[in-house]
């Protein structure tokens, strides 16, 4: 993957950061993404060691604004951009009825809209190169629903319809779609989860254990690699057996 380029949304910690030293471990160049500038430098100190190029770019997804303006230092700083990981996302979970309008309008932001954001202004570019991997990570619940999360599983349910479309769209061009729908994994967003949440949900696991980053980063580098260039327009779940 010598001299191609992946850019990757809220990289600063969690599955993000661990998509971004696995692509790194595969050879991509990386021009990571995230709020938060301190744990993007983070980010960077452990790949440098792959020897890959790597720039980080603070900007807040759900901006259309900002996300033009970072993808236009992207195309400055890299030669291609080849595979795009739409990862960053967060969680405002209550029930509907409790659900303030802020909370459904900011999940559906960062979460969906940040989608289209990056998806529009990077697919410009993949269309020029005629080529290009789109990756998006979902959820287990944007298939199956979760009482509390109406915001996050219309968000991630959303991010599935999307990525057929696009997938439709752009597959003439030689560019994919695909998205990953990860069950339970251990990151910050599932550790305050109360500690009955997390008994229910991990008796919902058939293969028994949590889930890891490096399990979607598995998964992502497969979808960036070129033993997946005949996929598209399908979901991926990596989730232990949950949904099935
Ligand atoms: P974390 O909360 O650990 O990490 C999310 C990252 O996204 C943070 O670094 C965060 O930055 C960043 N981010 C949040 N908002 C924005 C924004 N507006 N612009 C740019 N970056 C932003 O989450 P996970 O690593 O657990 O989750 C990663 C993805 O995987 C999410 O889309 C999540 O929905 C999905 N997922 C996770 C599951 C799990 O069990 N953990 C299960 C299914 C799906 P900051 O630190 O500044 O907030």
């Amino acid at each position: 993957m010598e001299n191609k380029t992946a850019i990757i949304t809220g990289a600063g910690r969690g599955i993000g950061r661990q998509i971004a030293i696995r692509l790194a471990e595969d050879g991509f160049n990386c021009a990571l993404n995230d709020l938060n500038e301190t744990d993007l430098a983070e980010t960077k100190a452990m790949i440098d060691k792959y020897g890959v190029k790597c720039v980080t770019y603070k900007a807040d997804v759900s901006s259309y604004e900002e996300v033009e303006n970072m993808i236009k230092s992207i195309s400055d700083d890299f030669a291609t951009v080849d595979v795009l990981v739409n990862n960053a996302g967060i969680t405002r979970d209550s029930l509907l009825m409790r659900m303030k309008e802020e909370d459904w309008d900011k999940v559906i932001n960062i979460n969906l809209k940040s989608v289209y954001n990056m998806t529009k202004s990077v697919s410009k570019i993949m269309m020029k190169q005629r080529q290009g991997r789109i990756i998006s990570i979902a959820s287990v619940v944007g298939v199956i629903g979760n009482a509390g999360q109406c915001n996050y599983s219309a968000s991630k349910a959303g991010i599935i319809g999307f990525t057929k479309s696009i997938a439709r769209e752009l597959g003439s061009r030689g560019i994919t779609a695909n998205a990953i729908a990860p069950g339970y994994i251990q990151t910050e967003m599932t550790e305050h989860l109360p500690e009955d949440a997390k008994q229910k949900l991990s008796s919902q696991i058939p293969l028994g254990f949590l889930g890891t980053p490096e399990h979607i980063a598995s998964c992502v580098s497969f979808l960036a690699g070129k033993d997946s260039s005949y996929i598209t327009g399908q979901v991926i779940h990596v989730d232990g057996g949950m949904a099935m």
